[in-house]
């Protein structure tokens, strides 16, 4: 009898695969090769018919394909990358089993969708972090970066959400809370030393097992008494330009008397390159240790966001996710994902560029998880929902949405998706 000539194509399970417009795209989760395919014609009907659900991630590939150069060159680079390979049929009629990578989470961003009962919703499953804003208004600070606040935690310079948050809210919250053991707080305030509970605050949160860190600008970080903070406290200073020479004589005094109480953190808020080449001449006139660029967005400078803060192709094959970072990316928002900042006044926000979700004052912990989840749309806000992401094959490797292009409204933050497409 003569044997079958046919080949089983099967794929890996760690294999990713991904097509758009023709553009197909194979990322192996192991060894974190790509491999890309970017033609008509046979190659991409072979992706096609891997990309079908039924056929899970293997197909038949008749001998007339295998005796096409063309199919034998990409299967030969499938293998080289050991990402897939052929088996013959002769050796087993029956389809071989391959698992197509899904991800499989303890808890779905809709649990009551799946019949969950309510008592089920655990808040340390879903919260990381929250940031406080004790009051907003305005400062030096806010006045000249005044949408920072949408683009990274920073203190929030209009007075629209009241001024002064109620201290006894930040307890009760809190105190809801004690489950959650990695849950970090971020403190936000356009005048620390004006809010009345300030000490208060800080001798409660001292108390409690969360990391805290204080934002405060340098002239604020001079007026706060750091001998108050706790063990697990740190705090991140912000450095803006123009810097002038009080300012090198206060971030001296600070320097010296926050590092002995305190993990210090700089946090310069970068426009243009002269800043960035100021911030580096800082860094090493007090030999930083610790210290992180903000890019800030003016209005007038994408030119020097398109230069240094896009990505390339090269930086989406360097960052090399695995299975775990990949699934997350395809199901969250990572940036977002179990965030919550809360106002002066309680309003709350997932995310502080999208619709409020109440009222901290008319809320508890699971109430704020249930609005993110039923109404919400910052946690799921993954690249698949955006556009152009949503038809690019790089969109499960690319970082997740950030706080920079929703605020701007530009989802490709890239060097790859050009504007006019
Ligand atoms: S268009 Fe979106 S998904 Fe594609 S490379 Fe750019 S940022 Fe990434």
């Amino acid at each position: 009898m003569k044997s079958d000539p046919d080949y089983w194509l099967c794929l890996e399970p760690f294999v990713h695969l991904t097509e758009q417009n023709g553009h197909a795209l194979f990322y192996n989760t192991l060894n974190r090769k790509i491999l890309e395919y970017n033609q008509s014609g046979v190659v991409s009907t072979i992706v096609r018919k891997l990309l079908e659900v039924s056929n899970g991630n293997v197909i038949r590939i008749s001998k007339g394909e295998t005796d096409n150069p063309v199919v034998m060159k990409f299967i030969a680079q499938l293998r080289k990358l050991h990402m897939g390979d052929l088996l013959p049929v002769a050796l087993s009629q029956i389809k071989p089993v391959s698992l197509v990578p899904q991800p499989a989470f303890k808890q779905r961003l809709k649990p009551y969708e799946e019949g969950l009962e309510r008592s089920g919703l655990k808040p340390e499953n879903f919260l990381h972090e929250i940031t406080f804003h004790l009051n907003a208004g305005k400062s030096p600070l806010t006045l000249d970066f005044p949408t920072a606040f949408f683009q990274f935690p920073f203190p929030f310079g209009d007075e629209l959400y009241g001024k002064n948050m109620d201290l006894l809210m930040v307890k009760r919250l809190l105190s809801e809370l004690t489950v959650v053991s990695a849950l970090a707080i971020n403190i936000c305030s356009s005048d620390p030393a004006g809010w009345q509970d300030w000490d208060e605050l800080v001798l409660y949160l001292n108390t409690t097992k969360f990391h805290v860190k204080y934002h405060l600008s340098l002239p604020q970080a001079d007026q706060i008494n750091f001998d108050n903070f706790g063990k697990n406290s740190s705090t991140a200073i912000f450095v803006s330009f123009p810097f002038y020479m009080e300012n090198l004589n206060t971030m001296e005094k600070v320097e010296g008397r926050a590092k002995k109480n305190t993990k210090v953190e700089y946090t310069f808020i970068i426009s243009d390159m002269a800043d960035l080449e100021k911030a580096q001449q800082l860094i090493a006139h007090f030999n930083l240790r610790n210290w992180f660029f903000k890019p800030y967005f003016n209005g007038t400078n994408l030119g020097f966001f398109k230069e240094n803060v896009y990505i390339t192709t090269n930086d989406i094959a360097g960052s090399k996710p695995d299975q775990k970072q990949i699934f997350s990316r395809i199901t969250f928002n990572e940036n977002d994902f179990g965030k919550f900042t809360i106002m002066p006044d309680g309003t709350i926000f997932a995310n502080v560029n999208d619709p409020a979700l109440g009222n901290l004052s008319r809320m508890g912990v699971i109430e704020m998880i249930e609005a993110e989840m039923n109404t919400g749309k910052s946690w799921e806000r993954t690249r698949q929902r955006v556009s152009p992401c949503s038809s690019c094959v790089y969109n499960f490797l690319c970082p997740p949405v950030s706080r920079y292009e929703i605020f701007m409204k530009r989802y490709n933050f890239c060097h790859i998706y050009k504007e006019e497409q």
